[in-house]
């Protein structure tokens, strides 16, 4: 073995390699990160011709330096910087230091989570951490939850979780063993809701038509009448509706489905009701805003992201159960993995409770995060961001320049120029070139803008200069047309 040291171990020879190899990184990292622009604006064409000519497998390895040389010079200054303040299209957030920190040690240690035996301590703190989670969001004895890879794994568990259940609960079929019967199932969620309902039914073997996408009123909320119409209708035509999903900040707009007016509804039918609060679970934080998410308890399920509002680094997410029973769908044993008499000992293996088998220890992050920033911390972080869209919504929302269709509730504004979709997807591009990152969707067939606010760094102060750059790039765009 000619590249010794290569593992990390408890000799001396291989912590001071591992310690010159962290070192190097960081140097070439901040070397790197020299100016406040979120993207260099390179060219695509021009980026994928250098990352190919960096090569695939070599003959013979060549090294770690020089590894690190191409990655410095080629791939780290295009990168896109998170941290930065012109960064804002999407819910895709910075990293506070400390979980930054947390992901070295997840990494060296790769304890996994499938069983107690790899990974005891991050078991425990897994379970410890799902437990202050199911408290925050006001469930009760007997639910339970696990850590996942993201919104969109929490929410397809969540609808695997409620098909099983309303089978087992109506007709009484095992769908773990029996597989699927055909009975015409309906979810039912709104026009705005993320996608991962409809992959989510596509993967179920129910169909993207078994999603039932309900209108939004002006303020891209749930029509409460439109759903209960809906929901009779299909009854009347033969078919089982099984759940619904509120969205608690949709992607785009951030906004908020009724829960409580949902809650009647499901009831009614027997149905299970998914909070999917990928993006609005972080304003539980909020003394300030906390109220406007609803009471998220009333779900049978809750989708929450520590990679959005949280700023934790991705992926973590979690998924929680009101009835922890119904998370039972997911367990298996295996002679080699998950011995039932190990668990009566008290050895707890995860992986009854989740979709994957090997799976990280993201909730390190959320413990480091928490205990190092504390409630007053996020209450801090979140209001901030939330104070921030509602302040760039009160700038531009009089302005004869803009449209503003919709109030924000959470840290996103969705906006336009008025001068027409050309004009606004120029600007949007333009701003890309120079280092600005910002959102474009689609509303009512109108290209939109968007102002994705996650960063807590990012001040009122900043606003007037954005909007000034934005109204010069538009100038330049009405000249050219
Ligand atoms: C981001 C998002 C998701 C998907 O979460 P991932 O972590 O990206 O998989 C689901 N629902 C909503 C409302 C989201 O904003």
């Amino acid at each position: 073995m000619s590249n010794k040291p290569f593992i990390l171990s408890n000799k001396s020879e291989d912590k001071k390699e591992f310690e010159a190899m962290i070192n190097k990184t960081m140097a070439s990292f901040f070397r790197t990160i020299d100016d406040e622009s979120a993207f260099s604006g390179i060219n695509p064409y021009v980026l994928r011709k250098e990352i190919n000519d960096l090569g695939f497998l070599p003959e013979k390895g060549i090294g770690f330096d020089e590894t690190m040389k191409k990655v410095e010079e080629i791939i780290l200054p295009n990168l896109l910087r998170t941290w930065s303040t012109s960064y804002m299209p999407h819910l895709h957030s910075p990293a506070l230091l400390e979980t930054i920190a947390s992901e070295l040690l997840i990494a060296a240690f790769n304890d996994s989570m499938d069983s107690w035996d790899q990974g005891p301590a991050a078991t425990e703190v897994e379970e410890a951490m799902i437990h202050g989670l199911l408290n925050l969001y006001g469930y009760k004895e007997g639910a339970d939850g696990c850590f996942t890879s993201g919104g969109s794994q929490s929410n397809i568990s969540a609808i695997i979780a409620a098909r099983d259940w309303y089978l087992g609960e109506k007709f009484g079929l095992d769908v773990k063993k029996r597989g699927i019967d055909g009975t015409p199932l309906t979810l039912y969620t709104s026009e705005i809701s993320h996608f991962s309902m409809d992959k989510g039914c596509h993967i179920l073997g129910l169909g993207y038509d078994a999603v039932r996408k309900i209108p939004v009123d002006d303020r891209c909320k749930v029509d409460i009448n439109a759903f209960k119409a809906m929901v009779e209708g299909d009854v009347d035509n033969g078919f089982y509706p099984f759940a619904a999903v509120a969205t608690i900040g949709t992607t785009d707009f951030g906004s908020i489905d009724d829960i409580k007016a949902m809650r009647e509804i499901c009831d009614k039918y027997g149905m299970h009701l998914h909070a999917d609060a990928a993006y609005g679970s972080g304003a539980i934080m909020s003394s300030k805003y906390r109220e406007r998410i609803g009471d998220l308890s009333l779900a049978d399920s809750i989708t929450i992201d520590f990679h959005k509002m949280f700023l934790l680094p991705i992926s973590c997410s979690a998924l929680l159960m009101k009835n922890g029973k119904k998370l039972e769908c997911f367990e298996l044993h295996a002679d080699y993995l998950n011995r039932e008499e190990d668990e009566e000992d008290g050895y707890i293996n995860l992986v009854g409770k989740s979709m994957q088998t090997t799976r990280r220890f993201d909730a390190l992050k959320v413990f480091m995060a928490f205990q190092t920033r504390g409630k007053d911390g996020f209450d801090e972080m979140i209001t901030k961001v939330i104070d921030n869209a509602d302040h760039f919504w009160s700038l531009i929302k009089d302005d004869p320049d803009f449209i503003v269709p919709v109030k924000p509730e959470l840290s996103s504004v969705v906006f336009a120029l008025t001068d027409g979709d050309e004009v606004n997807k120029r600007v949007r591009r333009r701003l890309l070139e120079n280092g600005t990152v910002i959102g474009q969707t689609v509303m009512n067939g109108k290209v939109m803008l968007k102002f994705t606010l996650l960063n807590p760094n990012l001040d009122f102060s900043d606003f007037p200069a954005l909007i000034e750059t934005i109204k010069k790039y538009r100038d330049i765009e009405r000249e050219r047309a």
